[in-house]
């Protein structure tokens, strides 16, 4: 695996101090899924001294140099992902939570409809996700989808 001063240099983007130490502390782990707080937040508690600008400028430097990708999420959210490759994922309202989908783990059929002149040049989507709380609906439709049949809860009850 390349190391932060390789990466930067192989990007075009000139290793300063604080690319580096920002660099290092977003590629220290892989499949890292980070927004500009987040990061900046984990380079304080790691004794790097940015400030919140400097993380989004070195961000999107680096999404635009294609070493880190950007998820836009919601309006003013996004987070950035350290894994380059084509995937999709969840993201949890509520939890501020994201987790990969594999590439292969949605399909699209018969869409056809590209405005001549164009090519489709990825295809990568956000589903959202909202945790199933205890109401009624939310507990028929987990049930539905894993063909459970529900007893309504004040029928008989059983003994286990
Ligand atoms: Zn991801």
């Amino acid at each position: 695996m390349l190391r932060p001063y390789e990466i930067l240099l192989k990007a075009g983007l000139r290793p300063t101090r604080q690319r580096l130490d920002l660099a290092g502390l977003i590629f220290g782990a892989s499949g890292r899924h980070l927004t500009a707080k987040e990061l900046y937040q984990f380079a304080r508690e790691s004794d790097v001294s940015v400030s919140l600008a400097t993380v989004y400028n070195a961000l999107n430097q680096f999404a635009d140099a294609s070493i880190i990708k950007r998820i836009p999420v919601d309006r003013g959210l996004v987070y950035f992902d350290t894994d380059i490759n084509a995937h999709h994922h969840f993201y949890v309202d509520g939890e501020d939570r994201i987790i990969d989908i594999g590439s292969d783990a949605i399909s699209f059929g018969g869409f056809h409809e590209i405005p001549d002149g164009y090519v489709i040049s990825g295809v990568e989507i956000v589903i959202r996700l909202q945790r199933c709380g205890q109401t009624s609906k939310c507990i028929a439709s987990v049930a539905e989808e894993m063909s459970i049949e529900t007893d309504p809860p004040d029928e008989k009850p059983s003994d286990i």
